[in-house]
């Protein structure tokens, strides 16, 4: 893949950055490589305005990596409850304890070694890197890959190894050489694609949102083809499924039962999703719906006031207030669920 000269790319981004940039994002102080690996695994699927109150209060509950390193995994899985894709939780505790045992609790600062982590891609060991030791690495994720793409006019699917590993080497040319110009450039390379060059409506095509500084050297812009890159791959198969929830209640408790280790919400708790009662006087509630990746979930709950508890339930399953249910690590419907508190006070 060839890629055109853009005459001072990394300078005016550079400028543009201290400039225009984001300078007081919480995780842009007191750059230590426990908050930047923190900050970069939550916004990898989470919004920035969702982040920044979940990440301080993270951080209040697990100070630094030892105190995260020591808590259970179902301890950090409540922590995470409803930011959605738990894997992340999962390998965030899973990361703390092998920092902690082999690494003394320092993260290593070789982008090589940070990669080999659990749950730290090529992108985020870069970022950590240079963010935390002024280390000269290139990020490359999903916001940058678009950004380099539309610059470059790169119209290939980026699905694909050999184009990716193209943009890997044209991003690597990019970086300055100074620690302190690493920094501006890879927070400017950030900014300009969540703020700049958005996915939809970029700047350059909201004339009210002011103009591009690379309007005139921007190759999907000269060539018309900003809504074409970065090329639309195949749509995912959305799968239809459908879910029972057992919600019974009985003196103030709700039975809730611990997921499997694999598939959806693995290790959360959830309710039942089987009539333990073997009667026929629930009620059925309103149709809950929740939007996954590949899945759309369309829950039907169904109420049961029992008027004793079970005699035996499975190890799996336990009985809780709504106090200390919604402390345990829960899906995002299951926890809105709880908190409709008409359904918990009306019927307890
Ligand atoms: S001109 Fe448009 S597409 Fe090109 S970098 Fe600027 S905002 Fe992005």
């Amino acid at each position: 893949m060839k890629f055109v000269e853009i005459k001072n790319f990394t300078k005016d981004l550079i400028s543009w950055q201290r400039e225009q940039g984001r300078h007081h994002l919480p995780w842009q102080k007191n750059r230590t490589a426990y908050r930047v690996w923190l900050s970069e695994i939550m916004l990898q699927q989470t919004q920035v305005s969702t982040v920044i109150d979940r990440y301080q209060l993270f951080l209040k509950r697990f100070p630094n990596v030892r105190a995260l390193a020591e808590v259970s995994v179902d301890d950090v899985l409540a922590e995470w409850s409803g930011m959605g894709y738990y894997t992340r939780a999962r390998n965030l505790h899973k990361c703390a304890q092998v920092v902690v045992n082999e690494y003394d609790g320092n993260f290593p600062s070789d982008p090589e070694l940070l990669e080999r982590l659990p749950g730290i891609g090529k992108s985020t060991a870069a970022a950590i890197a240079v963010f935390s030791y002024g280390v000269r690495a290139a990020i490359l994720d999903g916001n940058v890959k678009r950004v380099l793409a539309r610059l470059w006019g790169v119209d290939a699917d980026l699905s694909k190894s050999a184009a990716v590993k193209s943009l890997w080497a044209h991003a690597e040319q990019l970086l300055p050489s100074t620690p302190d110009d690493l920094v501006s450039y890879t927070q400017g390379l950030m900014d300009f694609g969540a703020t700049h060059c958005t996915q939809y409506q970029p700047v350059c095509m909201s004339p009210d949102k002011g103009a591009c500084l690379f309007r005139n050297r921007c190759q999907a812009k000269l060539n018309n083809q900003v809504e074409l890159i970065p090329l639309k791959i195949k749509k995912i198969n959305v799968q239809q499924v459908h879910m029972d929830w057992w919600i019974f209640i009985y003196k103030g408790k709700i039975l809730l039962e611990k997921r499997p280790e694999t598939g959806i919400w693995a290790g959360l708790w959830s309710f039942p999703e089987q009539n333990l009662s073997h009667k026929n006087n629930a009620e059925k509630l309103n149709v809950v719906k929740h939007v996954l990746t590949h899945r759309h979930l369309n829950i039907q709950p169904h109420k049961v006031l029992l008027s004793a508890q079970f005699k035996k339930i499975n190890a799996n399953q336990e009985w809780f207030n709504l106090r200390d249910a919604l402390k345990l690590g829960l899906p995002k419907p299951v926890s809105s669920f709880l908190k409709s508190l008409d359904l918990i006070h009306g019927d307890v």
